[in-house]
């Protein structure tokens, strides 16, 4: 018998430190203060009109009243797979698509579906906050595979088969990633994909940013690369990050068809279908062109300039050029070493309280993402307000 209150599985996991940092900095902002938040992992920018207006005809459409099938409105997993063709080269049909509340959400249902207790999963660090906790609510044990600047903070199929095990069931693979901003090189893809298919190990890779790359960096999906990989690899997309609606909650899984089955089935339990309302805005998105995107883009490409250069011109801080998704992930620690303004900062969950409380500005530490010494900003927001907050920061750390 259980003696706790709470049951074992919520007790292990952590809220996310990212909606917290920004649930702060947002509350702040609301008692009046004047601050920066570099915390959030999302778009600033509003989303599309033609995607708003989509949204309000389907609110008077009396036919979308209604409950649509768990896995989503037929028209919508035929728009996911004519888009996944478009985007990325992957032929799927529309019954090998799951469309859910949000790329979160998505992943959890690949999870959930796929693993559980006795599996292994391989996770290169620094990751992306919510991973660690998924695996564990599906019963699976995180095994963290560390990277650094020195290799772009990628992996390697090398240091993949030094943590395979025969208890490994899975691979967590982001390219362009979150929080790092790296991007594979399609040779990278394909030699980590082959050595998934060849172990007959699966993959879950997230596509989120896949239209957020700059420079010469491109975007390539591991299942097109590889295509004998596609029975063991599960694709997570949606509409937040590339069409500015993170609020609307729209994501799918892309996966093969007892993968889609059985995550149909968990959803039809626990949440049944997307809002009607969201999926009749994300079909307009994803019929729609790209232009938006491409707009978004090119802010975000001048803002992850600036962003780089002026933390690079901060004493002791040292920042890699990220080629994707829209945040920097600088390294604060070698500055950790001298006191700021007179009080000993040791770690960067300190530095982030200390930059919240003196500087008015909001940063995730790097221990969110299994990588203390590092801080990610996010360079989604206003031109003016990224460089008042890099300015403050420097003020405070110079
Ligand atoms: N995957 C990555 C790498 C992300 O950064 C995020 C959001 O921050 C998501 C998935 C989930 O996005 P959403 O649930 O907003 O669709």
């Amino acid at each position: 018998m259980s003696h706790s209150r709470l049951a074992q599985r919520v007790l292990d996991i952590a809220e996310s430190p990212t909606l917290a940092v920004d649930a702060r900095a947002k509350a702040l902002a609301a008692a009046g203060v004047d601050v920066v938040g570099f915390g959030a992992g999302e778009p600033d920018f509003a989303t599309p009109r033609h995607i708003v207006d989509a949204a309000a005809a389907a609110a008077s459409d009396p036919r979308l009243h209604h409950y649509t099938p768990a896995p989503g409105l037929p028209e919508l997993r035929t728009a996911v797979a004519a888009k996944t063709r478009r985007d990325s080269g992957f032929e799927v049909e529309p019954n090998q698509v799951l469309v859910s509340n949000g790329g979160k959400h998505a992943l959890y249902n690949a999870f959930m579906s796929v693993v559980g207790p006795g599996d292994d999963v391989l996770l290169p660090a620094p990751y992306w906050v919510s991973y660690p906790e998924l695996i564990k609510l599906a019963g699976g044990r995180v095994v963290t595979l560390p990277t650094s600047e020195a290799t772009g903070f990628r992996v390697t199929p090398g240091q993949l088969e030094r943590a395979a095990t025969s208890a490994t069931k899975l691979l967590v693979f982001v390219s362009p990633s979150n929080p790092t901003g790296a991007v594979y090189t399609p040779e990278e893809v394909r030699a980590i994909g082959e050595w998934a298919a060849e172990r007959g190990i699966w993959v879950i890779t997230d596509e989120i940013y896949e239209h957020l790359t700059y420079g010469d960096a491109r975007f390539s999906s591991m299942p097109v690369i590889v295509p004998g990989l596609a029975d063991r690899c599960i694709v997570v997309n949606g509409v937040a990050k590339t069409y500015a609606m993170t609020g609307w909650r729209v994501g799918w899984i892309i996966g093969p068809l007892d993968v889609i089955a059985a995550a149909t089935a968990l959803q039809s339990h626990a949440t049944s279908n997307v809002s009607n309302i969201a999926q009749a805005a994300a079909l307009a998105a994803l019929t729609g062109d790209l232009d938006a995107v491409r707009a978004m883009r090119e802010a975000f490409d001048r803002r992850r300039t600036t962003m780089t250069k002026l933390l690079n011109d901060i004493p002791g801080v040292t920042c890699h050029e990220p080629l994707g998704a829209f945040y920097c992930f600088p390294f604060f620690e070698d500055r950790l070493r001298e006191p700021i303004r007179g009080r000993s900062v040791r770690t960067t969950l300190e530095l982030a309280e200390v930059v919240l409380e003196d500087a008015r500005v909001a940063i995730v530490p790097g221990e969110a993402f299994g990588a203390p010494g590092y801080v990610r900003l996010s360079y989604a927001l206003a031109d003016d307000d990224l460089v008042e907050g890099v300015e403050r920061l420097s003020e405070l750390l110079s």
